[in-house]
């Protein structure tokens, strides 16, 4: 196998994992399957950089898949954390942090006049659209194919992330009951949702869509498309919902809606609002909201939702992210993007760096890439030569082509040196490669 032998020590670990845990990994993507090779074990992050097992430095453009979007270990977190934990670390019962953090996501999220805290961005999307059935008495849910809402099983179906990485077409485990309810649909097309409400007058619940994916890679939606799926969802009385688990807190101050400005009914959060610890929301309109338990009559609950912990870096972490926090994303995203453009322009690699906000990656297709099936055009195995052109010269980038890369203000000159570095070797190596 290519690769085996570079990182001894994460492959030790790995070969340990691998009989104890199915494949390795406790998340499929992390297992490296779409790319090759050993996965790292990471020990520890600091800024921009994470140490493996052997002893090497990286520069992480995963930032954990998001939520690390003021770096590794960042001083002002790592103290909440450790006043919260010398405290206690669960209590099962309401606390101030819980409510503080939920203030600060209904202050800067003005749709949002009600929340939820739960432990993870599945729990958030799951219980959104139970919510959305229950408040409405309606049992189907549209969804996008390559968008990814969590491993909940009815949204499971053409789904992006892992799903879209080993290209599984649908899962084992979800029933026909589960997911009999789920229309799929093609994304930033707005007569295919057009023609699915005239196709089921009164049937649909909601609509759940990421408000800009990044589980297929980056595929922004087009102008007018979510403000068009809240129009279709007020005309045909089902509940707009935006998932931003990905986006939110991220994007902007108020995540992609703070950039679209289209008003959901339910929106759904994690990643950067846990600080890198499980926490996680839904939340939306005070009527709908009023459903759920124990006002309501639409069951939710969590032994660990609102664990002072997460809540206590989760609101650190959004308490640092201002408006120059977010203009140094930017400003560094827009300069690696640049980066990587300029090198595959210059080794004539067909490519397309889309971005939304800082969120972006690469296709490797010179054609424009709307939806799912135009991601899946693209040459991936050119990906996977690059990716391990980088990880070689110690830059992290996301093990598979259908992932958003994400950077922090962590992110400074020296780390984007390291990664301007290594791009030529790594572009010619996606040059290079075959299928
Ligand atoms: N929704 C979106 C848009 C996501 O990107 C993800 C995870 O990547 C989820 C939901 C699921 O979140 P979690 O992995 O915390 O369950």
């Amino acid at each position: 196998m290519p690769y085996r032998y570079e990182a001894p020590v994460s492959q030790t670990l790995f070969d340990r994992a691998s009989l104890v845990t199915p494949g390795g990994v406790n998340s499929p993507v992390r297992a490296f399957r779409a790319v090759g090779g050993t996965p790292r074990f990471m020990v520890s992050g600091t800024g921009p950089y994470l140490t493996d097992a052997d002893g090497r430095e990286y520069v992480d453009l995963v930032c954990s898949w998001g939520p690390m979007i003021l770096g590794h270990s960042h001083p002002e977190v790592i103290a909440a954390v450790q006043e919260a934990v010398a405290r206690g670390t669960s209590f099962g019962t309401p606390g101030e942090g819980e409510v503080a953090l939920a203030e600060e996501i209904v202050a800067r999220i003005e749709p949002v006049e009600q929340v939820r805290l739960v432990s993870s961005g599945t729990e958030a999307t799951m219980s959104a659209i139970r919510l959305a059935r229950g408040f409405t008495g309606r049992a189907k849910v549209v969804k996008f194919a390559g968008c990814y809402h969590g491993h909940v099983d009815a949204l499971l179906a053409a789904a992006g992330s892992g799903v879209a990485t080993f290209g599984l077409p649908d899962t084992p485990g979800v029933t026909g009951a589960q997911a009999g309810d789920t229309i799929v649909l093609p994304y930033n097309d707005l007569e295919a949702v057009r023609a699915a409400f005239a196709a089921h007058p009164g049937e649909i619940a909601c609509v759940i869509t990421e408000a800009s994916p990044g589980n297929m890679g980056v595929v922004p939606p087009l102008d007018g498309f979510n403000a068009g799926l809240k129009e279709l969802c007020a005309e045909g009385g089902a509940l707009y919902i935006s998932d931003e688990v990905m986006t939110g807190f991220r994007t902007s101050k108020a995540g992609w809606f703070g950039i679209d400005g289209v008003r959901p009914d339910l929106m759904t959060f994690g990643k950067v609002m846990g600080g890198g610890f499980p926490a996680a929301a839904f939340g939306g309109r005070a009527d709908v909201m009023a459903h759920l338990a124990p006002v309501g009559p639409v069951y939710q609950a969590g032994t660990l939702s609102g664990n002072p912990i997460a809540t206590a870096a989760g609101l650190a972490q959004l308490r640092l992210l201002d408006d120059a926090a977010y203009a140094k994303v930017d400003a560094v995203s827009a300069e690696i993007r640049s980066l990587v453009s300029d090198v595959f322009i210059k080794e004539g690699v067909a490519h397309t760096v889309s971005a939304a906000s800082n969120m972006f990656s690469v296709f490797f297709t010179d054609q424009p890439v709307r939806n799912y099936e135009d991601a899946k055009k693209q040459e991936a195995f050119r990906f996977n030569a690059f990716f391990h052109s980088m990880l070689s010269q110690g830059v992290y980038l996301p093990p598979s082509a259908f992932e958003s890369w994400f950077v922090s203000t962590a992110h400074d000159t020296q780390a984007v040196e390291r990664i301007a570095a290594a791009l030529p070797a790594a572009a010619r190596a996606a040059s290079e490669a075959t299928a």
